[in-house]
């Protein structure tokens, strides 16, 4: 009689562990998801699920260095909406070791927002932490921060249809076909006359979402303080990468190009990114013997960076040659970062910014230097890469959130009009000195990277 028991009790196990649902594990194309889910397991673990997520490469491309391994985002399905379901995450293969407040969506990706009090164990190249999924959910995604998706960019242009001063224009398109898009923010009722040009990119990386929300910021500030439009052009390029976006790229593009290191030859590359950015770059200038009236004075180029505590921005090494940042730029440079400082509380947090020599001549600034700084027919530009991060936010042991890039954006805007209004009077007014012998746009000291 009781073997008989033991039976029909192990029968009910049985047919209860065959009707409970198992959480399963994917990514979406094109929602900036990528974990490697031929090889993601689910497991058992007593009441609980172990789900082993290893992250995969940029494009699945071994070739490409473990720390371009920096973003993971996949979807979680099978939960019980009923009790909700512990999970215990291991993101495995990691190529970061930065410990940062896990983020998900429980609407289906329509919001994101910080697990409250969970920290991931970093172990090697593991990120272990534990979750309980809210009670109503069957379904979530989870992600190492903040991701921002095509949707998110097409509602961000939405919301700014019917502005006066902003106008939107395709610049070029991705190796995938995908459009590249500049928005221009002036105030084009205002005459004719010399305006001061500012150049903004953000996210040539594309997990590299911070700096997405900065800039979203600093295009809504202009947008609701249309009068410093009245003198300024704002060019915004605030996806030059979208094949890394729907990807689900940390670093690269479709192509598994780093573009910033494209810069130490621009005018080789034929990287569609390139082409599209060096080309509206170009269009903007002018050249030696007829540089254009409003030539970019200041231009931002916005990342978001591991290891390191709060914002900042890589401040140059006047270190030439064969660097261009000539004392006239590191001066413009300061103050710059001071005047951002002085509008952001939450930038002026750190309160010393790393020096960079821009080795290897990468990154977007090098050509604003060696291309036309170094030319008298252009005064010189202040062209500097700021990088946000992705745990420390403005308040103690509270982790950031975009609304606080958002309002770091708003107030980076703040600052850009303090600079331009303080640039040195005479190279605002577009002074031109006499073109030397050697100023043609067609050749360009070549260093290698
Ligand atoms: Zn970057």
């Amino acid at each position: 009689m009781r073997l008989l028991f033991w039976i029909v009790n192990c029968m009910a196990f049985v047919v209860e562990a065959a009707t409970a649902a198992q959480p399963s594990v994917s990514t979406i194309d094109d929602e900036q998801m990528r974990i490697d889910t031929s090889r993601a397991r689910v497991m058992p673990a007593g009441d609980a699920w172990t789900i082993v997520a290893p992250m995969l490469d940029d494009n699945g491309d071994t070739t490409l260095p473990a720390n371009f391994r920096r973003w993971w985002h996949f979807q979680i399905d099978g939960l019980d909406p009923a009790l909700g379901t512990t999970l215990a995450i291991e993101i495995t293969n990691a190529g970061y070791e930065d410990v940062i407040t896990p983020v998900w969506s429980v609407d289906g990706g329509r919001s994101y927002e910080r697990i409250a009090g969970v920290l991931p164990r970093v172990a090697s190249d593991t990120h272990t932490f534990t979750i309980q999924t809210p009670v109503g959910a069957s379904s979530i995604r989870l992600a190492k921060y903040f991701p921002y998706t095509l949707a998110m960019h097409d509602a961000f242009r939405a919301s700014l249809k019917g502005q006066d001063v902003v106008r939107e224009e395709v610049i070029g398109r991705s190796s995938q076909g995908r459009d590249i898009t500049m928005l221009s923010l002036t105030d084009a009722s205002v005459p004719d006359r010399p305006k001061r040009r500012v150049w903004i990119q953000s996210a040539v990386h594309p997990a590299e979402t911070p700096a997405i929300f900065t800039c979203e910021g600093l295009v809504s500030w202009f947008v609701a303080n249309g009068t410093a439009l009245e003198e300024m052009i704002v060019n915004v390029v605030l996806l030059p990468n979208p094949d890394g976006i729907a990807l689900g790229n940390y670093r690269t593009t479709a192509t598994s190009v780093n573009l910033e290191v494209q810069w130490s030859a621009p005018y080789d590359s034929e990287v569609p990114e390139i082409v599209a950015l060096r080309e509206t770059i170009e269009r903007f200038m002018g050249t030696p013997t007829a540089p254009a009236r409003s030539p970019i004075c200041l231009l931002l180029n916005l990342h978001a960076s591991h290891g390191e505590g709060y914002p900042f921005h890589f401040v140059h090494e006047p270190a030439y040659p064969p660097n261009g940042v000539i004392p006239a730029v590191r001066e413009l440079e300061d103050r710059w970062v001071a005047a951002f400082k002085r509008r952001s509380a939450f930038g002026a947090l750190r309160k010393t910014d790393p020096k960079s020599t821009l080795a290897g001549r990468s990154y977007v600034e090098s050509m604003m230097h060696d291309r036309y700084t170094l030319q008298p027919a252009w005064p010189p530009v202040m062209a500097i890469t700021f990088e946000g991060t992705y745990e420390a936010g403005p308040t103690p042991e509270v982790p950031n959130t975009p609304a606080d890039y958002r309002r770091l954006g708003a107030e980076m805007a703040a600052a850009v009009v303090d600079a331009v209004r303080d640039y040195p009077a005479g190279e605002l007014r577009g002074t031109r000195r006499a073109p030397s012998e050697s100023g043609n746009p067609g050749i360009h000291p070549r260093i290698s990277p």
